[in-house]
């Protein structure tokens, strides 16, 4: 395997460049990934985890020959690459058309109870809650379902809570041109209600602030929008 940051030859689309890529996951908060990440198409990726989950559930003492489970590895698999990690692949990543401001609306928008679908990386079971985001214009807006994508696209990966707020975030700037963004998720872990300390009551919270909203009076206005 090569020493090159990034190998990006199976991706077949020309308007995400190598550069825009790299950004993209070896930005601040980045998602640690190997020099052949996209050596694979998605569908060689299915096929060799599909392999792989083949050998998990025998080495349990599954019998795959059972028709009820016979498919669950191309199943799962399936789900891992079109799915779960989805945001692990570029080509998902949402198209983010922004309009010009017209209306010229200047105070705060804020897109609240977002659903977040993620998966804690160190235990691969879900992490489930709310995001809430908001911004404040520098004269480009985007459609208000893009910011919920946005989210979708980065909480599809193997996620640690902290990484993906920031990603959030850093993902918002882009595309609104701006630094002026807040980014508040609110979530419960499988790994802490299912197993370990099995405290189904905790949730997590993690904010991200910048530009406007290190303002305190500003980040209170937004805490009291998507209290309750
Ligand atoms: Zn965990």
């Amino acid at each position: 395997m090569s020493a090159s940051p990034l190998k990006v030859s199976k991706l077949n689309h020309d308007d995400l460049m190598i550069d825009d890529i790299i950004h993209h996951f070896n930005g601040i908060a980045k998602t640690p990934l190997h020099a052949g990440a996209f050596e694979l198409s998605p569908e060689e990726k299915i096929e060799k985890i599909a392999e792989h989950f083949r050998i998990i559930l025998h080495t349990l003492g599954m019998d795959l020959n059972d028709e009820s489970i016979r498919d669950t590895p191309l199943r799962v698999a399936k789900m891992y690459v079109n799915e779960t990690f989805k945001g692990l692949i570029p080509d998902n990543e949402p198209a983010v058309t922004q309009f010009a401001n017209d209306y010229r609306y200047s105070q705060m928008l804020v897109e609240r109870n977002i659903t977040v679908f993620s998966t804690c990386e160190h235990h691969l079971v879900p992490i489930h809650g709310k995001a809430h985001v908001a911004y404040f214009s520098s004269g480009k807006v985007i459609g208000l379902s893009k910011l919920n994508r946005l989210v979708d696209f980065y909480a599809r990966r193997p996620q640690v809570q902290e990484r993906l707020t920031i990603q959030i975030a850093e993902a918002l700037k882009k595309a609104l041109q701006t630094n002026d963004v807040a980014v508040v998720i609110d979530a419960h872990h499988m790994c802490v209600a299912s197993r370990g300390i099995r405290d189904v009551n905790s949730s997590t919270v993690t904010a991200e602030y910048s530009g406007k909203f290190l303002n305190p009076e500003t980040r209170k206005e937004f805490l009291e929008f998507i209290r309750g």
